[in-house]
């Protein structure tokens, strides 16, 4: 059993993306090639932004939209302790502070309470609060009205990190559509993955957006060596770009099937007593690019250890909250301890989530984790 399985896609994608690939090899554009143009078109139309913008992965989506908002010395960006990295790293990358919020222990994502206290921790340690970079954990949106509300009254600009969530909706709107801009990954285990890295930044504001495909291209101007801004080099391959177009047909049928699994896994597990699984309201359509649990009671990586035995896989994301780690620990939290921060970092565990996953597997995987708990 795999924890994600690229090889099922692969086959059912056969002929269509080795014809992709070797279209590629033959017109040769290999940076900036028609793919590229019509990905952007493909990505803006599925999740109905006005403008999707290509480059080179979630992390550089992220640093781009940083330098295209101005962030520098001085400013603080609130990010959720409870995450991945990248969100925190771009703002250290341009020598701005991360500002690490709290998590609401029942949904992973960033509890919109510890905003205003982020804030005032910026603020007392001599910084100016510019920013929040809301992260839609595991596919699930953030609660992007009352981030939304707060922001408002504060007077940040709201960035979605959107790298595990592209295709996800809540009762807000569609994931792409929150926040002055938004990001996502293309990581290959990401639920829209290349074979290699990749990322785009979808925004509604023309300025931002030919702002953007600037700063990726070396910050060019009316030609490629007039340079009017300091930028990088963030463009999307043309062979990643191909690999994501015929991936993008699938993409809406593997969304249902995702959350199918996640359905079996929730009628296999919900009455399971030491472990709680994932809830989602009626409103919420997740992307489910992690079946994450919390297990209540016990040590976790003995509980591991029984999965393995009996051939699950299973990970931890994250073993580490941000704040703890040795490059972030010197930097102002919200409030005292993030405490369920923390907390869900002792107890979450991940099990095998892809579209391909057989009512047999997680059969399996159901009996695994009864069996495991039953013998502590
Ligand atoms: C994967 C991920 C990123 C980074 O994406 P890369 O394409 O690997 O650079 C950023 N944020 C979150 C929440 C992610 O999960």
């Amino acid at each position: 059993m795999e924890f994600v399985d690229l090889q099922s896609q692969r086959q059912r994608l056969g002929k269509r993306l080795d014809d992709a690939l070797a279209s590629v090899l033959a017109h040769g554009r290999f940076i900036n090639g028609p793919e590229v143009g019509l990905l952007e078109k493909r990505l803006a139309e599925f999740c109905g932004a006005r403008h999707a913008v290509a480059c080179a992965s979630g992390t550089d989506a992220l640093l781009l939209g940083m330098m295209a908002l101005g962030v520098g010395r001085g400013d603080a960006v609130l990010v959720p302790s409870f995450s991945f990295v990248a969100p925190a790293e771009v703002v250290r990358l341009l020598g701005a502070t991360p500002v690490f919020l709290d998590a609401d222990p029942a949904t992973f994502n960033l509890d919109p309470e510890s905003i205003a206290p982020g804030v005032t921790a910026a603020k007392r340690a001599g910084l100016r609060p510019v920013g929040l970079i809301a992260v839609d954990l595991f596919g699930r949106p953030a609660d992007y009205p009352a981030i939304e509300s707060q922001v408002e009254c504060l007077g940040l600009w709201l960035v979605a990190d959107a790298a595990q969530s592209f295709g996800a909706r809540s009762r807000a709107g569609r994931v792409g559509n929150f926040g002055v801009l938004a990001t996502t990954s293309f990581y290959p285990s990401k639920p829209l993955g290349c074979y290699g890295d990749g990322g785009a930044i979808f925004t509604g504001d023309d300025a931002l957006a030919r702002e953007l495909r600037s700063l990726l291209s070396h910050g060019c101007g009316a030609h490629a060596y007039d340079h009017v801004r300091v930028g990088i080099n963030g463009r999307l391959d043309t062979i990643q770009a191909a690999i994501l177009l015929g991936k993008l047909d699938l993409f809406a049928e593997e969304i249902v099937l995702r959350d199918r699994a996640a359905g079996r896994y929730r009628d296999l597990l919900s009455d399971v007593d030491g472990i709680a699984v994932p809830v989602m309201p009626e409103d919420v359509a997740s992307t489910w690019a992690q079946y994450t649990m919390r297990l209540l009671r016990g040590e976790r990586e003995s509980f591991r250890e029984k999965l393995r035995q009996e051939g699950v896989p299973s990970a931890v994301h994250y073993p580490v909250p941000l704040h703890r780690q040795p490059a972030f620990r010197d930097d102002p939290i919200a409030v005292d301890g993030l405490p369920a921060a923390e907390r869900l970092s002792e107890i979450v565990i991940s099990l095998p989530m892809h579209p391909y996953l057989t009512i047999a597997e997680q059969e399996r995987v159901a009996a695994a984790v009864r069996g495991s708990l039953a013998t502590r």
